[in-house]
């Protein structure tokens, strides 16, 4: 890669955010472009999951983060005439992630 040449992200969401801050955490230089005129506010992720968390605190940004919010190990999905039908105990991954629990 010359010099002068960046990688073009298209796109100011998650995803190209992300992508952003890993290249520039390697020193690779980047530019967004988004088609809106700022980031949206709208609240789009509510819930953060173990991969997502690992993924943030690599990058450096998951301390911030988790001051901001509630650990939860058990989650439900319910519907509205039989209540719970399914049931997730993140806990059970504590072996395998230093984030056991969707962060909310
Ligand atoms: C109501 C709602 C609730 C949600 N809740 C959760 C949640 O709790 N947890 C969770 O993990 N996920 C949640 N999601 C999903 C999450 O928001 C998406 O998975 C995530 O936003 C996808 O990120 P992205 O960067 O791929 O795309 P987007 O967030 O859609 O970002 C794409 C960006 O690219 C821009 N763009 C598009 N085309 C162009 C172009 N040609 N040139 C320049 N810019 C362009 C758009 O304006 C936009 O800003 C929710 C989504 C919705 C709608």
């Amino acid at each position: 890669m010359h010099q002068d040449e960046k990688i073009a992200i298209i796109g100011a969401g998650p995803v190209g955010l992300t992508t952003a801050l890993g290249l520039a955490r390697r020193g690779v230089p980047c530019v967004v472009y988004e088609s809106l005129h700022g980031i949206a506010r709208e609240q789009r992720g509510a819930a953060f999951h173990p991969p997502t968390l690992e993924m943030l605190h690599e990058l450096g940004v998951g301390e911030p983060l988790m001051k901001m919010g509630l650990r939860i190990p058990v989650w439900q999905m319910r519907d509205r005439v039989n209540g719970v039908y399914a049931e997730f105990d993140l806990g059970v991954l504590a072996d395998a992630t230093d984030f056991p629990f969707r962060f909310h």
